[in-house]
């Protein structure tokens, strides 16, 4: 099941788009920020941290399997805004989002094989490949605006077990908790001894950087041990410089070493060390108030280009609902026939599921994409509500 020799949907759609050769084919497949000209840009604060890097390097001498200490306590510091949080957290360097996300799989397999991790669904694509390459069971929930099935599967759930959750922006519904049920929901994991594994990866587009956050924060206050893997790919656009971190939190200082070292294992075995460039750029971005000041702008500016295209999607096509997801992605209430005849009639590249990448569209062509989406019809109207 893991391994199939069927391309990836995902890949293959991509490739078809490239192949279409309708000059105004719209490609909202993958993940990845895009300004209205259609580029994936570089960041103003990125490319200014790389000019400084590029006059001042000079070694490429391996960086040890934990990766560059001085970034993940950057990214700890801005991720968890408090130092007592932050005094309880280790961990390491990895290759990307992804690369965390194994690697922690991996330490829960080590530390507990009989555990269950609970898996929201819809899930992102690769969260059930990951969590299976690394041997552990998982029991679906749905995931719901109020999040109630994923209370109850943590009021069921064993002592040991896991809840994986996203952090913000949900990849691919685009929802997001309020910070009542964040309270609610650390009170609950106290409670029956479960851990949280936190994938964050949209932050600073949805609601804005700490709003963004805050959900996190309060959990994380509330509950004795924690995993959080964390992308910089979508936050700085570093995409193909696979920049991330795996961060452990424990009040125990002796359990938080033993995380690490076991991580470094995990990490020696599959690739033996991460790679330099993106942590550098996010560590020379984060230790400079000047850069960190215009990186925040930028993303900020990111952020609000995606609310425009989200209320604009939202008016155009009349579902009204999609005005309330946040982050990169949207779920069109559309189902797979409907997916394709957008693809086949309009040359817009969505997966069969309705997910887009609101990036992608430039805002000039809103009012086009909308009617193009009204034309080719609804699944249902619990979008519209
Ligand atoms: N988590 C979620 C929810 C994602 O959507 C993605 C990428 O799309 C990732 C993690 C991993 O991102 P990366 O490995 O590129 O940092």
């Amino acid at each position: 099941m893991l391994l199939t020799t069927a391309p990836d949907p995902l890949w293959q759609l991509t490739a078809d788009c490239a192949a279409d050769a309708r000059p105004d084919r719209l490609d909202l497949l993958v993940g990845v920020y895009r300004d209205d000209s259609g580029e994936a840009p570089v960041m103003a604060a990125v490319r200014a941290a790389e000019l400084r890097l590029a006059d001042r390097s000079r070694s490429k001498a391996y960086v040890g399997p934990a990766g560059n200490t001085r970034f993940r306590h950057e990214m700890t510091r801005l991720l968890l805004a408090d130092p007592v949080l932050a005094a309880r957290t280790d961990g390491v360097q990895a290759v990307a989002g992804t690369g965390a996300l194994r690697l922690l799989a991996e330490l829960l397999t080590a530390t507990g094989p009989d555990r269950t991790v609970l898996l929201g669904t819809p899930a992102y694509v690769n969260h059930p490949a990951i969590l299976a390459a690394a041997g552990l069971r998982t029991r679906t929930y749905p995931v719901t605006a109020d999040g109630a099935a994923m209370l109850a599967a943590v009021h069921a759930a064993q002592p040991g077990d896991v809840l994986l959750l996203q952090g913000c922006c949900h990849n691919p519904t685009g929802l997001g908790l309020p910070l009542g049920l964040w309270d609610e929901l650390a009170a609950a994991l106290a409670r029956r001894g479960v851990t949280p594994f936190i994938d964050q990866a949209y932050f600073g587009l949805g609601d804005g950087l700490d709003e963004d956050l805050a959900g996190m924060r309060r959990l994380l206050r509330v509950v004795p041990e924690a995993f959080v893997a964390v992308s910089a790919s979508k936050a700085w656009g570093l995409y193909s410089e696979r920049t991330g971190c795996a961060l452990v939190l424990s009040a125990d200082a002796g359990r938080r070493q033993q995380a690490r070292t076991m991580l470094e294992t995990i990490a020696r075995i599959a690739y033996s060390q991460p790679p330099a460039h993106g942590a550098a750029i996010v560590e020379e971005i984060l230790t400079d108030p000047i850069l960190t000041a215009c990186w925040r702008d930028e993303l900020e500016a990111m952020r609000r280009r995606l609310g425009r295209l989200r209320d604009g999607l939202a008016a155009g096509t009349g579902f009204a609902g999609l005005g309330r997801q946040r982050g990169m992605f949207l779920t069109l209430p559309l189902d797979a026939a409907a997916m394709l005849r957008l693809r086949q009639i309009h040359g817009v590249y969505g997966l069969p599921s309705g997910r887009i990448n609101l990036a992608g569209i430039p805002y000039p062509r809103i009012e086009a994409v909308s009617s193009a989406i009204r034309s080719v019809g609804g699944r249902n109207h619990e979008m519209s509500a």
